[in-house]
């Protein structure tokens, strides 16, 4: 099968493509540096299909960046078929640099100008045929997110390949052009392939090249001596890149006509002037937060209940009436919440009918409590979450499509450098909202170790999507408790735990990973309007994700918890019937309850440990069982619920139901809010789920990823006990901030004596 790879400048359109080609789903990001690993697929539309392979976004063949490196091998060594170098048209001149390189090599080349449909908008020209003419290899004219121009590119991609292409260069004319033919010519003699890349590279003094060819650097050296009069002090990597942006200028920028003629502020310069502001950029991120939240959690949407004194609903008996407290009950429920009412109503009514067929089956009465209890409480908590999950991605898509998530990493960066972190590794750690998993691969574009290091064992505190579940059932069941909006709780949780994300980055580049923190050059992409086809995509990928993994990982889990809570050590059968009905009275007997006294007293600086009565043991099982993966805490919690309370119970009333029966402090429920606050923070900064250690474990050098394990649990139990400790006794705060400023002055103090090497 022919194999093509996809080179480009990063934003270039190059995962768009190959999503459009080959049917996939890779996530399309409008910032630089989504892709970091070469992703294959398939290209089945043609007359016989093609391997496409997307490389990570360059700007160069030299190897500054770890995606440099691995897109330069794979052309080099994967030796492709063809290279399909894509360019962003609206950014003519510098996407040009990397294809006056990609030239250099001998291997058949396709240049596709993407972007047109922008450029047409503008009213801009350019004359692909002139461009084709003076490159020498053919160029198409696409819009990857058209779909226009891809059956040409294809085409005219497989046509090439059928000849060999030797590699050409733009520097001929340049007054190092013989030396670089000499060089050329001596690996030649050598048998070396794509020799004029090589030589060029080597007469740069490129730092691979210099590596893989130390026989041949001498020979260079003896080259250079000779024609040392004329280059004597020049730098000869700067004059290679002059020579090849005067040439782009020179012969490849006429080919296009710009309507507007010098520079004028764009759009998205206009925007930016406000959206990066000094002082307006982070309020207005935090703003946009809120909103965010407010849209996915907030009970009373844009507080119209309250600004209204709307009357709450007069409840008649009937479907009818449930279908409307999904939309409003004394406050219209914003959009996030609604999706969940509705999917809440529909699980109940599904898995309701599900009990009632398999109890006119003539099940017995522990088939229908497995079901009943084990599986359906579980996997029902965790189905309900589904669309409001969705619908916080795609807020999310939606930020980081029209370039706005560059900007944070922007805005962000001014303020967190002095604090030891560099915007490029606020990137990953805002992909950890999404998931955890691509963000922690994402690591791999840190060329400095410790930031890297950091930035791993941040992530987790950017709360993923699996997360979610339990911040808005446990605040939830704050709010109902004390009379607080859940949007406002969960938008307080987030930010909490990003706080907690910045103050463990000082702990860390003070102590463990102290060293200069580094550039952080990126190029903001213009601002887009996103795309819906897109946008769809994507979500519908997570939305099977979810799905898939409801009915595969957390099915499995709650099963065995079921057995684990319904069997003693003797494996004694401890459900027994009670009026008609069978109930566990006896869990605290159990396997998992037993192992969850035991553990149960970790948790008493959090909270929910010693202080609560012998069913507290349920807050410590489904925080554990929450290393599985994270939607585990609220279906363990719901089905162990449903059991010591005995029955049904919906997420959040039953939260507080169930609360009153743990609770040995005071009679009233209430009292235990600092402990739920406490859990959701002990949960959101904890070990990730099993799939996020694996990826984190395989970012980092081996035999230090222990410290990482160390580090979750330290920082969990403290960000815990913190919280746990000032909501239940405001004083404190003064007590923790002044040890903390204690503890910061003796750090200082220290690292004034010991300076690094
Ligand atoms: P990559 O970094 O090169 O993989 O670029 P992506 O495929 O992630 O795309 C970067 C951004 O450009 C995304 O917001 C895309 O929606 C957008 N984009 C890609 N191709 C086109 C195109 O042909 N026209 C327009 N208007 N936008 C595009
Ligand atoms: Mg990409």
């Amino acid at each position: 099968m022919l194999k093509f790879a996809l080179a480009g400048n990063p934003n270039s359109g190059k995962t768009t493509l190959f999503n459009n080609l080959t049917g996939s789903t890779a996530h399309v990001g409008n910032w630089p540096g989504v892709t970091v690993d070469k992703r294959e697929g398939i290209y089945k539309k043609g007359t016989k299909p093609v391997s496409l392979v997307d490389l990570p976004g360059i700007y160069s063949l030299s190897p500054y960046t770890p995606e440099e490196v691995i897109s330069r091998n794979f052309i080099l060594d994967e030796k492709p078929d063809c290279v399909i170098n894509i360019v962003d048209v609206t950014n003519l001149e510098r996407n040009l640099y990397l294809t006056t390189q990609i030239l250099e090599m001998d291997v058949p080349i396709v240049i596709a100008l993407n972007m047109i449909d922008v450029v047409e908008k503008q009213g801009d020209k350019i004359d692909a045929k002139a461009l084709e003419k003076k490159i020498g290899v053919p160029v198409v004219k696409v819009s990857a997110l058209k779909g226009t121009g891809l059956s040409e590119l294809m085409a005219r991609a497989i046509e090439v390949c059928k000849t060999k292409r030797m590699g050409k260069t733009v520097l001929e004319d340049c007054k190092i052009s013989h030396l670089i033919g000499d060089v050329k010519l001596a690996l030649e003699g050598q048998e070396i392939e794509n020799p004029l890349f090589h030589a060029i590279k080597l007469v740069e003094n490129d730092e691979l090249e210099i590596q893989m060819h130390p026989q041949t650097v001498k020979t260079v050296e003896l080259f250079k001596a000779h024609f040392n009069d004329e280059l004597f002090g020049t730098d000869l990597e700067a004059l290679i890149a002059d020579a090849r942006y005067k040439y782009i200028s020179k012969h490849f920028s006429p080919t296009m006509t710009k309507k507007q003629k010098g520079i004028v502020d764009t759009k998205s310069d206009k925007i930016d002037k406000v959206l990066t502001n000094k002082w307006a950029g982070i309020p207005i991120f935090l703003a946009i937060l809120f909103a965010m939240f407010h849209l996915t959690f907030g009970e009373d949407f844009l507080y119209l209940g309250k600004i209204f004194n709307l009357p709450a609903l007069d409840m008649g008996e009937g479907s009818g009436a449930s279908l409307v407290a999904c939309f409003y009950d004394g406050a219209v429920f914003s959009p996030g919440v609604i999706l969940f009412n509705l999917m809440g109503l529909l699980t109940e009514t599904v898995f309701g009918w599900l009990i009632s067929l398999i109890e006119s089956l003539g099940a017995s009465q522990v088939i229908v409590s497995i079901i009943g209890d084990g599986v359906i409480i579980g996997l029902s908590g965790v189905l309900s979450f589904v669309p409001q999950i969705v619908f916080l991605l795609m807020i999310l898509s939606i930020l980081e499509d029209t370039g706005y998530m560059a900007r944070v990493a922007f805005i962000l960066d001014r303020i967190f450098r002095r604090f030891g972190v560099s915007g490029r590794a606020f990137i990953p750690m805002i992909m950890g909202f999404g998931c955890s998993i691509p963000a922690m691969i994402n690591t791999r574009t840190l060329a400095d170790e410790r930031e890297k290091t950091m930035t791993l064992r941040t992530i987790p505190f950017f709360s993923c999507g699996a997360k979610l579940p339990i911040l808005a059932a446990v605040s939830g069941a704050v709010a109902s408790l004390i009379g607080i909006d859940g949007g406002l709780i969960s938008f307080s949780m987030y930010v909490l735990v990003m706080v907690t994300a910045v103050i463990s980055i000082l702990a860390m580049r003070s102590t463990t990973q102290r060293g200069e923190v580094s550039p952080f050059i990126m190029e903001l992409p213009s601002y887009r309007l996103p795309s819906f086809n897109a946008l769809m995509i994507h979500l519908w990928d997570k939305t099977k994700h979810y799905i898939q993994k409801v009915f595969t990982v957390i099915l499995v889990s709650t099963i065995a918890i079921w057995l684990l809570t319904n069997f003693s050590w003797s494996w004694e059968f401890l459900m027994q019937e009670i009026d008609g009905e069978m109930v566990n009275i006896r869990i605290n007997e159990s396997i998992l309850g037993s192992i969850g006294m035991f553990i149960q007293p970790l948790f008493t600086p959090l909270g929910f440990g010693a202080q609560l009565n012998s069913n507290g043991w349920v807050f410590a099982v489904a925080a554990i069982t929450g290393l599985i993966a994270k939607e585990n805490v609220i279906s363990t919690f719901g089905a162990l619920a449903a059991c010591i309370a005995g029955g049904m119970v919906a997420t959040e009333e039953g939260i507080s139901e169930v609360l009153a029966m743990m609770n040995s402090v005071t009679a009233s429920p209430t009292a235990l809010w600092p402990a739920m606050i406490a859990f959701i923070v002990f949960n959101m900064t904890t070990i990730p789920c099993f799939a996020a250690v694996a990826a984190a474990k395989g970012e980092t050098p081996k035999g230090k990823f222990k410290w990482t394990l160390l580090f979750w649990i330290v920082a969990s139990f403290i960000a815990g006990t913190i919280t746990y400790v000032v909501l239940s006794w405001w004083w404190t705060a003064f007590i923790i901030i002044a040890l903390f400023v204690l503890i910061g002055f003796a750090i200082k103090f220290y690292n004034k004596k010991h300076p690094i090497k």
